[in-house]
């Protein structure tokens, strides 16, 4: 486990091919070792992206656009003129994850220990 950020780093630096400027996160899944650069959020996305079973998506009320974020959808809704969206009371559907590999017996807390 790498507990401290020195730790992190020098864990980058034993990586061949690492270079100790960029900042970022080996996905410790098996199979994935993907290396994403940047911090918490955006490793957070890559495990929702490949590591959840299912993704959550949401609808817009007015044409059915479906969108993994809800953040995504706010900014689509003011192409509607006059549409007010209450983001606590949109559609949401979790579907299965076509890039979905799985990670056990990895969770995302036990990844971001490679970080933090
Ligand atoms: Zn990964
Ligand atoms: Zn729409």
């Amino acid at each position: 486990m790498y507990t401290t950020e020195e730790s992190w780093t020098q864990h980058n630096v034993d990586n061949p091919g690492r270079k100790r400027a960029v900042t970022g996160i080996t996905c410790p899944v098996p199979g994935c070792n993907a290396f994403v650069i940047g911090h918490y959020a955006k490793y957070r996305r890559h495990w929702l992206a490949k590591h959840e079973r299912f993704v959550s998506k949401y609808f817009c009320p007015q044409c059915r656009a479906a969108y993994k974020r809800k953040d995504d959808l706010r900014t689509h809704v003011t192409k509607h003129a006059g549409l007010i969206l209450d983001l606590d009371d949109v559609e949401c559907q979790f579907l299965e994850n076509k890039e979905f590999l799985d990670p056990d017996p990895i969770t995302l807390e036990t990844a971001m220990d490679y970080k933090t």
